[in-house]
């Protein structure tokens, strides 16, 4: 029979298959399982609607064979089968497959991205074979066909010999290059585990002949040559189960088996859904943070299937990045398995499916922050930040979603407490969430800021990480209550009377402050006397938006802008230092510039702030003592 030509689009798919560098050749496999598997799927309904056919399960499998001494490999189905029209139509062009419009888009880009991405079908057996024979009778058909190819040139299409339905494709294994060995395709045990890698869930049994050494019964210590067929794959995948016939135990073998991380889960959700759209997932909260986690290198996603054949490793599009700890699987019969990356983008069964995840994980959260809080507290300390870099990257808009999930360490109740709980026991004339923010749990409580609100009663919520105030700025309130730093300006709870007192204090005492702003001009924007202050005699407050913690955090960012807080120097004028200063400003100016210097640098000490002259401030304090 004459050769003929692929049609033009498939030839040079083919092309690009058969110079492919693509690294994962090893999908080929799965394309052609897969191929297998639907063959015989179509079978399974055709007998569901016609009385002449039965369906007996134990017909229906795959096999796979490999023969190294002739560099064959052979998938045979029992499935559905082609005639010599079908034969023509799908195997000589793919002009039908989904994944062609998106090849055209893409031709400039370099072929292994493309392949690797979706299921890119039978023509990718040319990956590792430079002649493909296909052998095939179709259901109810008298003849049996013959189609080959070695490649881009054209295929071939004869009648043949076949007694049963179904099926065979034979991979001549290409030779190994200089670069490139294409031998493992022949390795019963790299075959295994391609299968069981990427097909392990198809609903047939997959059927190899394995051979090996076994010890001999009845004579120890010999072994005898064996050859036995085995069922590859495990055909019913955990997600396809009942959750009641399901232990934790069960999932936590699925999560190693998965490598989904080297850990025990903290919880597990097993998602079957079937409304607007079907999919089955398992999805796992990790316990410990992966060594990568806060770096560039790290790659959210879940594994994707259709229909219980792999398509993607990592799908990223699947979490939003505030939950990108979330291990696991989805499997959706809605899904094409020819999808493309950039196709998945704009899948809108993707997009639904992913907006399902997002509100399962949050739920599941919630659950184990209520129901398991030790277990909670274990996640959030791997992984609350991520958290709380959610609530303030892309301008908060996922901070609805993220409130109720965070945790703070407060200064009453010494350990973490959520927001709710912050707020549904403040004292009615509390205004604000308060907080303080520091380098450790130690160094906050001895800032002599808390002091007033303290003394109030108030709770303080401690921030020690650096996202904390950032991702607060983000959230301004929780449930209509305002945030509020205890070394902001206004703290908002001074009585009348203290506001008096304040004003009567600033005024008598105009001259003394005025003169040593002007001593600290440039360092601070003001000083004045505290309200906040008890017994401490000075501290820093800030003016504005940006808080001294926030100026320390910028500071140490690359190309950091030198953004400055504007700093207040609040005076305790119940102290008896401020006595001193009064009395320096009375008799010696030079005193006074001495005292001033001291109390900002001080100030700034408490701050964790460097004093911009250690030397000159020692100088000072020996000052005092001579
Ligand atoms: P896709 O599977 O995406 O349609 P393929 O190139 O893998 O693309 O296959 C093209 C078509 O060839 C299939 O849709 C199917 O109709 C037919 N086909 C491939 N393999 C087999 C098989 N083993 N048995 C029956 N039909 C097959």
């Amino acid at each position: 029979m004459a050769q003929k030509e692929f049609k033009a689009e498939s030839k040079r798919l083919l092309e690009m298959m058969i110079n492919s560098i693509y690294t994962q050749r090893e999908i080929f496999l799965r394309e052609l399982i897969s191929n297998a598997s639907d063959a015989i799927d179509k079978i399974y309904y055709k007998a569901l609607t016609d009385d002449q056919l039965v369906f007996n399960k134990e017909d229906y499998y795959v096999q796979v064979t490999a023969d190294k001494n002739n560099r064959t490999l052979t998938i045979t189905d029992t499935g559905i089968g082609m005639n010599q029209e079908e034969l023509e139509n799908n195997l000589g062009t793919i002009a039908k497959s989904g994944s062609l419009a998106f090849k055209h888009e893409n031709e400039a880009k370099d072929g292994h991205n493309i392949i690797g991405q979706f299921g890119v079908g039978f023509y990718s057996a040319f990956m590792v074979a430079d002649h493909v024979t296909v052998t095939t009778k179709a259901l109810g058909a008298s003849e049996a066909y013959r189609w080959e190819s070695s490649g881009a040139d054209g295929y071939v299409i004869e009648t043949a010999e076949k007694d049963s339905v179904g099926t065979e494709i034979v991979l001549k294994i290409k030779e190994n290059t200089e670069d490139d060995s294409y031998d493992e395709f022949l390795e019963e045990y790299r075959l295994k585990a391609i299968i069981k890698k990427y097909s392990d869930f198809i609903r047939y049994p997959i059927k190899m002949e394995v051979s090996g050494q076994r010890p001999k019964e009845g004579a120890e210590g010999e072994f005898e040559e064996f050859t036995e067929e085995q069922v590859v794959n495990s055909m019913v995948p955990i997600w396809r189960k009942n959750k009641d016939e399901l232990t934790d135990e069960d999932y936590d073998n699925f999560y190693a088996e998965k490598r989904y991380g080297f850990d025990k889960p903290l919880k597990h959700i097993h998602v079957k859904a079937d409304g607007a759209v079907v999919y089955n997932a398992i999805l796992f909260i990790p316990e410990n943070t992966p060594f990568d986690y806060y770096t560039k290198e790290y790659e959210k996603g879940l594994e994707l299937y259709s229909n219980g054949v792999l398509i993607m490793d990592k799908c990223g599009d699947l979490l939003p990045d505030y939950f990108s700890f979330v291990k696991g699987m989805v499997d959706s019969e809605d899904l094409s398995l020819n999808i493309s990356r950039e196709m998945l983008q704009h899948d809108r069964q993707l997009t639904m499916i992913a907006k399902n995840i997002k509100s399962k994980v949050k739920s599941a959260l919630l659950s184990l922050l209520k129901e398991e809080r030790e277990n909670y507290e274990k996640f959030y300390g791997a992984f609350g930040r991520q958290l709380k870099f959610g609530v303030y990257n892309d301008y908060g808009q996922n901070k609805d979603v993220l409130q109720d999930l965070l945790l703070f360490h407060s200064s009453k109740e010494k350990k973490l407490v959520t927001l709710d709980e912050y707020v549904s026991r403040m004292p009615e004339d509390q205004k604000y969430i308060y907080y303080a923010a520091g380098e450790s749990i130690d160094r906050i409580e001895k800032l002599p800021q808390t002091e007033l609100v303290a003394d109030k009663g108030y709770e303080i919520l401690y921030f020690t990480d650096d996202v904390d105030e950032f991702a607060i700025k983000m959230l301004v309130n929780y449930k209509e209550k305002e945030f509020k730093s205890v070394s902001s300006g206004d703290l908002g709870i001074d009585s009348e009377e203290d506001n008096k007192a304040e004003e009567a204090a600033e005024s008598d005492n105009k001259d003394l402050f005025e003169a040593m702003s002007g001593m600290l001009s440039g360092k601070v924007k003001s000083v004045k006397a505290s309200k906040r202050l008890r017994s401490h005699p000075v501290c820093l407050s800030t003016d504005g938006d940006l808080s001294i913690e926030m100026e320390k955090i910028l500071s140490q960012m690359p190309n950091n802008q030198g953004i400055q807080a504007d700093k207040v120097l609040e005076i305790n004028i119940n102290h008896e230092v401020f006595q001193s200063l009064k009395n320096a400003q009375q008799s010696d100016q030079e005193k006074l510039a001495l005292y001033t210097n001291l109390l900002y640098n001080q100030a700034l000490l408490i701050e964790g702030l460097p004093v911009s002259d250690p030397v000159e401030f020692t100088n000072d304090i020996c000052k005092m003592m001579v």
